[in-house]
């Protein structure tokens, strides 16, 4: 079972419904627009790593594989504890994280949202703003009397300040639309979450670019062995046989 809502958790579904595996997909169903991978797919929450335990049991699991984001922290917990719990092999695969960049160390790193806020606040405006929409209440009270420009692909829940400009968009976006962005908006913080790969990275060379100061979020540790690429991970079901 692939636990999912990743672009590398649908290709890997991928891959292993082509080597003739059976695949079970689970999507927490909070991405209203969220994309499914091929094979089986199942939706919701499982009701802790209880309940994510008793699936494992009542659907023979073999493997666990925890592909979901880098900063999906509660169900990483609940996944490592439940395969443990119920004897499955289990992998995390998540993205490279940006650390590694040569620029990294240039940013400045944050342990989370708020701490986000108040420097994204000191630093002063106008703020570009992408850390998905969970968070976005995190940034208000620091915030509403900034310029932002919120992106996001789903629209957050709450309210957003007079002053803020949402974007809606899933991308991707090239180096040149997210230059173009930052200068039409004049954006002089950049404040966004270290979920790695190279889909989203554009934005971090366009901010270099551009001289603009990015405030980063680091991320959740997580337990159990892991990979960061689909083919490592399709290299260790592989190496599970027998
Ligand atoms: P989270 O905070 O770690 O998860 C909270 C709870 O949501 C989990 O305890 C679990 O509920 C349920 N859940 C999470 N992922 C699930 C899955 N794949 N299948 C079934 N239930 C799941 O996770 P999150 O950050 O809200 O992420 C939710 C989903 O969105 C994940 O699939 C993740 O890959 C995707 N996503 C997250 C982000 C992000 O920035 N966090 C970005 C892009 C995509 P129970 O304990 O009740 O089982």
């Amino acid at each position: 079972m692939i636990l999912g809502g990743t672009r590398d958790g649908r290709e890997l579904a991928r891959e292993l419904l082509d080597l003739g595996h059976e695949v079970i997909s689970s999507l927490a169903g909070r991405t209203k627009t969220a994309l499914h991978p091929p094979g089986e797919v199942r939706v919701g929450h499982f009701g802790g790593s209880t309940g994510l335990t008793a699936y494992l049991g009542q659907r023979q699991i073999d493997l666990l594989i925890n592909a979901t984001h880098p900063f999906a922290a509660g169900m990483s917990e609940n996944a490592l504890a439940a395969a443990s719990q119920a004897g499955v092999g289990y992998l995390r695969l998540t993205r490279d994280s940006w650390a590694s960049r040569p620029e990294a160390a240039n940013w400045l790193w944050v342990p989370g949202h708020v701490a986000a806020a108040k420097a994204a606040s000191k630093l002063g405006g106008p703020v570009f703003l992408t850390i998905g929409r969970q968070n976005v209440a995190q940034y208000l009270p620091y915030l509403a009397e900034t310029r932002v420009i919120c992106r996001v692909v789903d629209p957050p829940e709450c309210e957003l300040p007079e002053r803020w400009r949402l974007i809606q968009d899933r991308g991707p976006f090239s180096e040149a639309d997210e230059r173009g962005l930052l200068a039409e908006e004049r954006v002089n913080v950049l404040v966004t979450k270290d979920s790695g790969g190279v889909d989203t990275a554009p934005k971090l060379s366009a901010a270099k670019a551009c001289g603009v100061q990015i405030v980063m979020v680091s991320r959740p540790t997580a337990g159990g062995e892991t990979v960061t690429s689909v083919q490592d991970a399709l290299s260790w079901v592989d190496a599970q046989k027998g």
